[in-house]
Order: C-alpha cells, then sequence, then structure tokens
C-alpha cells in the first residue's frame, strides 16, 4: 500500500487566501459619522468608558454604572476610549424575555449548581452589544486535490490515483467573526442582517458595548481562514473518491467589504469553580445557548441511582404481584 495515502484525509490548510481587491466602506462612512455626532449636544451624547481590573473587558454605555458587563466584578474603572463601529444589529427582545428564557432553561436541569440558579444570577442577565466584523466577498481560483480509490483485487490491494482540479467561485454574504476574545464566533447564533443599521450613540442609553480586544490583523486573518476552510471543505465534499487531499489552494478573494458591527445579545456570565459559564441569547431573533456541561461523573452517579430506583419499584411491583 502507498505510504503516501495513509494520512489522506488530514489536510493541513496553511495557505491563506490573498486579497486581490476591494476595501471599506467605513472611511468615508465614518467622516459622515463624525461630522453627524458633533453637531448633536456634546453633553446629552456623553459616552461613559469603563474598563474591569478583574476579566480586563472595556465597555462603553451612556448609563452610569459600577458593575463590569462580562464577569459582574465592581472593580471597574471610567477611562477614556472611543468606539469603532459603524452598524448595529437593534433589540427585538426585551430583558424580560431574556430572564424568562433564562429561567425555562434552567428550570428542569437538577445537576446545575446552585449558581446558576440563583436570584442574583438571573438579575444578572445584561443587555450587551458585542463588536464583530462582517464581511460579503468573492471567493474564485483553482484547487487542486490528490484523490485516490483503492480496490481488492485478488487479495491484492489496487490503487488508482488521481488530480482533481476544480474551479471555485463562490459568493459569500454577511460572514461574522468575533472581535471580543471571549466570545467565539459562533456563540450569537445567526441574525436577520436586512436590520442592519448605521451605527448611533444613542444604541447605549440602556445597553452597553463591549470593546473589541482582538488585534485588527488577527481578526482578518480569523476571517480568512474561516472563509478558507469553508472553500476547501465544500470542494472536499463535492469529491466522490475515497481518499483526498489536499494538493494545492489557489482561491483568491474579490470585492471583499469588512462592516465593524455590533451584535446585540443578552449576556449572563456565571463563574463556577474558576470557569466562566455563559449564558448567551440572539437579541434579535431569541434564540439561546447556556454553555455549561453537567460533569461527566456527576451524570453517571445520577443515572445509576436512577436504574437504582427503577430496579427497586420493579421488584416491589413484582413481589406485590
Ligand atoms: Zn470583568
Amino acid at each position: 500500500m502507498d505510504n503516501n495515502l495513509i494520512n489522506m484525509n488530514n489536510d493541513i490548510i496553511d495557505d491563506a487566501p490573498k486579497v486581490l481587491s476591494g476595501g471599506t466602506e467605513e472611511d468615508y462612512l465614518f467622516a459622515d459619522i463624525k461630522k453627524g455626532s458633533l453637531l448633536e449636544d456634546e453633553a446629552a451624547n456623553q459616552l461613559n468608558y469603563f474598563t474591569c481590573r478583574n476579566c480586563k473587558t472595556t465597555f462603553v454605555t451612556k448609563m452610569s454604572t459600577n458593575t463590569c458587563v462580562f464577569c459582574n466584578s465592581n472593580d471597574v474603572m471610567k477611562i477614556s476610549g472611543q468606539t469603532n463601529n459603524l452598524y448595529y444589529i437593534p433589540f427585538s427582545k426585551t430583558v424580560d424575555d431574556a430572564i424568562n428564557d433564562y429561567k425555562k432553561k434552567i428550570r428542569f436541569r437538577f445537576l446545575l449548581p446552585s449558581v446558576f440558579t440563583s436570584k442574583e444570577s438571573i438579575k444578572s442577565i445584561k443587555k450587551v452589544y458585542l463588536p464583530f466584523l462582517l464581511r460579503d466577498c468573492n471567493t474564485n481560483g483553482k484547487v487542486i486535490f490528490y484523490a485516490a480509490d483503492q480496490n481488492k483485487v485478488n487479495k491484492q490491494i489496487e490503487t488508482k490515483k488521481y488530480e482533481v482540479c476544480y474551479d471555485v467561485n463562490f459568493d459569500f454574504k454577511n460572514l461574522s467573526v468575533s472581535r471580543f476574545s471571549k466570545i467565539e464566533n459562533n456563540a450569537v447564533l445567526s441574525y436577520e442582517y436586512n436590520s442592519l443599521t448605521l451605527f448611533d450613540n444613542n444604541v447605549f442609553n440602556d445597553s452597553c458595548g463591549i470593546i473589541d480586544d482582538l488585534d485588527e490583523n488577527a481578526v482578518i486573518n480569523n476571517m480568512n481562514n474561516q472563509i478558507n476552510n469553508s472553500v476547501i471543505s465544500m470542494v472536499r465534499d463535492g469529491i466522490t473518491h475515497q481518499l483526498k487531499k489536499l494538493k494545492n489552494n489557489g482561491v483568491v478573494l474579490n470585492n471583499v467589504v469588512d462592516k465593524r458591527v455590533l451584535l446585540p445579545v443578552f449576556l449572563n456570565v456565571i463563574n463556577y469553580k474558576n470557569t466562566d459559564y455563559i449564558y448567551i441569547m440572539n437579541g434579535q431573533t431569541g434564540e439561546s445557548n447556556l454553555m455549561y456541561k453537567i460533569s461527566p461523573i456527576k451524570l453517571v452517579i445520577v443515572s445509576i441511582i436512577t436504574i437504582l430506583i427503577i430496579f427497586f419499584i420493579v421488584f416491589l411491583v413484582a413481589s406485590i404481584i
């Protein structure tokens, strides 16, 4: 058997796609925003920036607060700052919607530690905007795969090798990548981006906005890699041979339009045994997620107890009959 074929399905995609053309709409739109905000009442438009000494999160709001938007620590300090967001998606859901949803999530989870079900924890659900990068682009170019099929002929393995070339031409719209290190790309579920609205300081009247803490290049690399991986996996899925390994990725990105956006969520971060567990609800659609996994040991113990109880009941019923 050919040794080259053994690890064929473990491609390492190290060719980052090259950006050929495109840019951002931000420069000229930013000029408009700055001009617009000067005309408004500066005092009424005052944004307060805070940084948390505990978890290092920086956030902005028009409200007065002494609590960190992420970790709920009171060790926050007022600082000067600025936002760089261009668009936001307005909230459709209310804090009450989020509280009701959270209560539903914890209702039948008997195995959750009590810190999740406490009144303080329910009260600490916050209306928050998360910083994301949104991209539209086109990808095109040639992707070449090594491919092979193996058949047993007269007790001998016969290998047929191929080289498969694909001409890629995909359009991507509204791909999103997090600009905040504590929230993952797929954490906020999906949004309807047709309600994207030009940024305005008033979005922070009754909410907090988290300031991005990831380096811009790192965010863009992350976005490029996400696009690259999805192009390669789409091509790979289309190849019907048994074994396939990427040979060459000639895909380039065209017509790239990046937007810095704020996405609405209700957030509740619960610290338990030095780990942050995140409840997040999409502020537009109401989809939500509580990222807590019940420990396997607890699950095994509870399963054993449940089985014992069932056996006991069966035994009782059998002895009565
Ligand atoms: Zn904090």
